[in-house]
């Protein structure tokens, strides 16, 4: 006879963003629903992802304010001190809230959490403990791991997980990587006081995004006093004699460099068991992303897979927008219920920030074909360094496509964008066009307005 307290309506492995958003929607909806985690409610975002590093970006945010406010007439005395570990303390302490809080809520749903680590079992099963559990529909939310290169030595460094863990600032660091994690973690250091040297085996960062993002980032990380080191590939690290530091040699030969710490962010992993992935007749690509359909179904019936085990876009709104529609259209009656991965705006948190939704030039130039693409670019200095000494350009570009000039692509690097972005993502995911955009009274002085006035 079945036992029904192993038996749910929805099975959910991971309680990170994607799973703890699809448990909540489908438990709202009346499903009897167990929620396995290993380590912490909240997943990479709230432990070692989005929400710790904003914290640490707010504090390099101030840091330079602290720079600029002479310019403005403050007398700040001696230059201010910062503590590493009371930033850490503080931030920790935030986040077990949060932990606390995201138990709280999957609690008041009625949701079952099991602590422990899931393994897949065919049939829609999962053992925890040596317990197991079956359901009638199961979902594989594990989330990503930090990559590692597979060079002598790499051991010594760490990850963007390894950098959370930090309890005092590194004087002298080096990231390695060109994505928006590698970027975003040179800034915090370097302005939070590191030596920071960003390695990059090329010459360009953030290559997903239109290029006058990443060449206007790194003029701009370059200004702030970040080394960036291009065409750096890392062959070894090995320890200093008092094991203190790690020394890295390099592929093209250039001298050895000490450093306190080496970050890796050279890109993420799915954390799947590809093992019992293939046990389960669940079919995966070559990287291990779990291969699924528009509806998030993957290969087993039953079975469905969201977030970053399956991409193509790791974020935490995407993987919390595609569970809620997922648990819509399997318990709420929303038979069509599905993602829209098309104008999904996302901010990379570098000093200024980066906010960008929809093509980059280049992409738009390749769909539409060079004819129908129409670019306007601005570049200025915002009106904060008007008085100041310091000069920190904000660059703006629009992609319109068509006579009509519909807006397929809006890309800003500059100081707000991260909270610029968010209307302006509505106006392109509504089709807006260039002239609706010159139809809207600009709102001055800010510099949003630049994106209403462009000529
Ligand atoms: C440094 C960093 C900064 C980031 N910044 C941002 C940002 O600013 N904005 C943004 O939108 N996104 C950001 N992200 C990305 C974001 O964190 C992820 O896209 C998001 O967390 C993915 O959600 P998920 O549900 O797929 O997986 P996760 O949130 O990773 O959750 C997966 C969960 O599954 C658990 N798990 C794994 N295997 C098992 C198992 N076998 N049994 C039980 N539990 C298991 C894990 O412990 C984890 O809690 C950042 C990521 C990193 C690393």
């Amino acid at each position: 006879m079945q036992d029904d307290s192993r038996h749910f309506d929805l099975i959910v492995l991971g309680g990170g963003s994607g799973g703890v958003a699809t448990a909540r929607r489908a438990a709202s909806h009346g499903a009897r629903v167990l929620l396995v985690e290993e380590y912490r409610l909240g997943g990479t975002c709230v432990n070692v992802g989005c929400v710790p590093k904003k914290v640490m970006w707010h504090a390099a945010e101030l840091a330079h304010g602290f720079e600029q406010a002479a310019g403005y007439g403050f007398a700040l005395g001696q230059a201010p001190q910062h503590d590493w570990g009371t930033l850490v303390e503080r931030r920790d302490r935030y986040i077990r809230r949060l932990n606390g809080i995201y138990g709280g809520n999957l609690e008041k749903e009625g949701v079952t959490v099991v602590f422990g680590k899931a393994e897949l079992l065919p049939d829609r099963g999962v053992s925890v403990a040596g317990a197991e559990y079956h359901g009638d529909h199961l979902l594989i939310a594990t989330g990503g791991l930090p990559q590692w290169p597979e060079i002598p030595g790499a051991s010594l460094g760490t990850d963007s997980d390894g950098f959370f863990a930090m309890q005092q600032l590194p004087r002298r660091v080096a990231l390695v990587g060109s994505g928006y994690i590698a970027v975003e973690l040179a800034g915090v250091l370097n302005s939070l006081g590191a030596d920071t040297t960003l390695c990059l085996r090329r010459d360009h960062v953030l290559k997903a995004f239109d290029s006058m993002l990443g060449d206007t980032l790194i003029e701009m990380m370059v200004e702030a006093g970040i080394r960036v080191e291009k065409n750096c590939s890392i062959a070894a690290l090995e320890d200093s004699a008092d094991e203190q530091q790690v020394i890295a040699s390099f592929e093209d030969g250039r001298p050895p460099e000490t450093f306190d710490s080496v970050i890796w962010a050279i890109g993420r992993t799915p954390n799947v068991d590809i093992v019992a992935l293939e046990k389960a007749g669940i079919e995966f690509h070559a990287d291990h992303r779990i291969i699924v359909d528009e509806y998030q179904a993957t290969s087993s019936a039953g079975v469905y897979a969201l977030g970053d085990v399956t991409g193509p876009i790791e974020l935490t709104p995407v993987a919390i927008a595609a569970g809620r529609r997922l648990a819509d259209r399997l318990f709420g009656g929303q038979s069509e219920s599905r993602m829209d991965y098309d104008n999904v705006p996302t901010v990379v948190f570098t000093h200024p920030a980066i906010g960008t939704v929809g093509l980059s030039e280049a992409q738009a130039r390749e769909r539409y074909g060079s004819d129908s693409v129409t670019v306007y670019n601005t570049r200025f200095n915002a009106l904060l360094y008007g008085v100041l000494d310091e000069k920190r350009a904000t660059a703006m570009k629009l992609v319109c496509q068509g006579a009509d000039e519909k807006v397929v692509g809006l890309h800003i690097i500059g100081d707000g964008a991260d909270e610029m972005l968010q209307g302006f993502a509505v106006a392109v995911k509504m089709g807006a066009r260039k002239a609706d955009f010159d139809a809207t009274v600009a709102i001055h002085p800010t510099s949003a307005e630049e994106l209403v006035t462009m000529k």
